[in-house]
């Protein structure tokens, strides 16, 4: 019997491991390398949400103080308008002071204060410019009596009403103060000395023409007038104002409703009266 031809088959060698190590070691590292990635996708994603996080918070802060400064501009705008209104009313109170200072209430004169800054304040121009100017001083006669026998009313009446017509007599430039009581003063710029006395003549005859009506009644009056000039270079509103004033006491010594001038030349002579 034959025996069946036994090929003897050479063992292999068991396959080696290593082949297979690297084959799963191929993917353990794809996988550990896809964990990698993924942490790392997770740590950039984390850093992003952060970052996104602190970029909302200083977005949301942002808008917080945008808001915050728009409320504070509107409320500065609202305290900037009250304040333009503050200032507008206290000019306007102010000038309605000013105004009222300036101004007589009964007769639109302007007050001796007003007078007195304004003629002060222009004298000086004048003497710059060279211009000679003027003052006439009036004061009404035996005014006492007008309030004793019609009454006060009827006296302030005839005051407005004087006042009026001086006014009408004299130029837009000439300047009327009330220096007290029935006592006024016009000062006069750039008037020579002849045209000073035309000017004072004139009031005295529209006075003296005056008829006022009043309660059946008719009220006469007329005035008296001095007249003086800035004409020494020193010269000043009080200085011209004092020479007037005692050409005025003249014009009442020699009987009332006259004009009386006291310049350089005769003003020895009017202190002297
Ligand atoms: P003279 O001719 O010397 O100036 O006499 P007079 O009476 O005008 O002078 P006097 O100074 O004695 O009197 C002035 C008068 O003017 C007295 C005063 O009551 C009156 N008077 C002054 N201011 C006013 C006023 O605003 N209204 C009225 N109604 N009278 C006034
Ligand atoms: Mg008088
Ligand atoms: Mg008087």
């Amino acid at each position: 019997m034959t025996r069946p031809k036994v090929t003897r088959v050479k063992t292999l060698p068991e396959p080696a491991t290593t082949g297979d190590f690297s084959l799963f070691d191929q993917e353990e590292a794809m996988i550990a390398q896809s964990e990698e990635m993924l942490r790392k996708l997770e740590e950039v994603s984390d850093g992003v949400r952060t970052l996104m996080r602190a970029y909302r918070q200083g977005y949301r802060e942002q808008r917080r103080l945008v808001r915050l400064s728009d409320r504070m501009q509107d409320e500065l705008r609202r305290l900037n308008q009250r304040l333009e209104a503050e200032v507008r009313t206290r000019e306007a109170l102010a000038h309605r002071l000013e105004a009222l200072a300036a101004v007589d209430e009964l007769t639109g004169a302007a007050t001796r204060r007003h007078f007195m800054d304004v003629a002060a304040h222009l004298a000086d121009q004048w003497r710059h410019e060279g211009r000679s100017s003027g003052v006439i001083m009036a004061d009404l006669d035996r005014f006492k009596t007008i309030n004793d026998r019609f009454g006060h009313a009827a006296g302030d009446e005839a005051l407005r009403l004087f006042v009026g017509r001086m006014s009408e007599t004299l130029r837009e430039d000439d300047l009327v103060g009330r220096l007290g009581g029935e006592e006024f003063a016009v000062l006069l710029p750039g008037i020579g000395a002849a045209e000073l006395d035309e000017v004072a003549e004139r009031l005295r005859a529209t006075t003296a023409a005056i008829r006022m009506p009043w309660k059946g009644d008719e009220i006469r009056l007329t005035a008296s007038f001095g007249l003086a000039r800035f004409s020494a270079p020193g010269d000043d509103i009080d200085r011209v104002l004092s020479r007037a004033d005692k050409a005025l006491y003249a014009a009442k010594r020699s009987g009332r409703n006259r004009v009386a001038i006291n310049d350089d030349s005769t003003e020895e002579a009017a202190e002297d009266i």
